[in-house]
């Protein structure tokens, strides 16, 4: 589906919020830029949230350090249902060079359940409006399905991790 079809299917304003679980900082620059007046997406009614508790997106930078981990966990659980992760740039998304690093315990489907994967070092704008456009489609199906998606993801990943 095409960038413009995926905006005429948004639902209702996106709240998205975000976290950096250990990115360069590359990754959340071009998510800066997205609000910028060149892409300006909140002209789509999305929307940069600082509390997850209105957010019905999390983006997710960075391959998830260990300091990270219960940070992140602790931004996911806080967000009310329905609700959709976006990882945004290759560390997030599978380790990227950072795989198996000592000093790690992602990448993020590690600790959380992902919806979209949006690839890059950095990816660019672009990339990511269209990923957090995909978000809208499983936000509406999640939404039809009217059930809520279940416990606090917590102790059994950490255990999981932990293998
Ligand atoms: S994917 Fe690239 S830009 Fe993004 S956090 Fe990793 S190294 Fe930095």
């Amino acid at each position: 589906m095409k960038f413009f079809d995926m905006l005429k299917v948004l639902p209702k304003s996106l709240w998205v919020t975000t976290c950096n679980s250990g990115s360069c900082n590359g990754c959340d620059i071009e998510i800066v830029a997205t609000i910028s007046p060149r892409y300006d997406i909140e002209r789509f009614g999305m929307k940069l949230v600082g509390t997850p508790r209105h957010a019905d997106v999390l983006i997710v930078t960075g391959p998830v350090t260990k300091f990270m981990h219960s940070k992140l966990l602790r931004i996911y659980n806080q967000m009310p249902d329905p609700k959709v992760v976006v990882v945004v740039g290759n560390c997030g998304c599978s380790g990227d060079v950072f795989y198996k690093s000592y000093s790690l315990d992602g990448p993020v489907d590690n600790i959380i359940p992902v919806d979209v994967y949006v690839h890059g070092c950095p990816p660019r704008p672009e990339a990511i409006i269209e990923g957090v456009a995909k978000a809208v489609l499983k936000l509406e199906a999640l939404d039809k399905a009217g059930e809520p998606q279940g416990e606090d993801v917590g102790d059994s990943v950490l255990e999981r991790v932990a293998l």
